[in-house]
């Protein structure tokens, strides 16, 4: 996967270089490259932003650098992702489509954020998505597109070195994991529950799949209700 991220602060993405996003780009399956929007400027000051029309507070992206960074980095089959609290809530479902996509462009706002057009004009000539993080304000889009690169990297093939990683965790399946435990046994006088110890393997899974369905009833009543009935089996313990 090709990604290209536009941005006044290529600094910020430092922590793309680390961890399995860095393993990835070094293997290769994941080509990533951070811009500078100010290398479009074309006066001394190398301006980005202006007053708003209409008035109001705060500064918004002028057009004209980012018309041409996007020009530049976003070829044929790139899909622009625009993140903006305006735009919809980031879910895995959205994670898992983008990871299937070629080629991501990711325009970083800032202060009130992009002249509109930039957005409407991009849209004549590739998919845009504008994307939330959730329902607060954050000062920049570059720490909501190191959370997207995240939720979407670890979807690419070969970079999780165990899959079933991805098909036993929270939101694959529309629940949430059940508590999970490592050594020692005993911690602070708090115990592994026993049927972890056990090794019995069917008792271990209707262990995680009850604690999954509980902890999703309690903890997120919208998903739980979401959750398809056909997908309960008779042994599910209905919370
Ligand atoms: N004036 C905008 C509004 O009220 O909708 C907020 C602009 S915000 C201060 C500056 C930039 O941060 C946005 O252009 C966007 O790139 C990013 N941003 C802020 N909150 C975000 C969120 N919840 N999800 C994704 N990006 C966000």
């Amino acid at each position: 996967m090709k990604v290209d991220i536009v941005s006044i602060f290529p600094d910020y993405f430092a922590p793309l270089e680390l961890s399995l996003i860095g393993k990835a780009r070094t293997a290769g399956t994941l080509k990533l490259a951070v811009h500078d929007l100010r290398t479009w400027t074309s006066d001394v000051h190398r301006t980005v932003d202006d007053t708003p029309y209409g008035g109001g507070p705060g500064m918004v992206m002028r057009p004209e650098p980012w018309g041409q960074a996007l020009d530049a980095v976003a070829s044929p089959g790139a899909t622009l992702i625009v993140p903006s609290p305006v735009g919809r809530p980031f879910t895995q479902a959205d994670a898992h489509e983008l990871a299937t996509l070629p080629h991501l462009v990711f325009a970083c706002g800032r202060y009130e954020g992009i002249d509109q057009r930039v957005i409407d004009d991009a849209a004549d000539r590739m998919p845009v998505r504008e994307v939330s993080l959730g329902d607060y304000v954050l000062f920049g889009g570059e720490v909501a597109v190191i959370v997207i690169m995240e939720a979407v990297t670890r979807l690419l093939p070969g970079v999780l070195g165990n899959a079933d990683s991805l098909t036993e965790e929270s939101h694959a399946a529309g629940l949430l994991e059940a508590p999970v435990y490592t050594k020692p046994q005993s911690w602070r006088d708090r115990e592994v529950p026993e049927v972890l110890r056990s090794g019995d393997h069917g008792r271990i899974a209707r262990w995680r799949r009850d604690q999954s369905l509980l902890r999703t009833a309690s903890r997120r009543p919208d998903m739980y209700a979401a959750y398809p009935p056909e997908n309960l089996n008779k042994k599910d313990r209905v919370a």
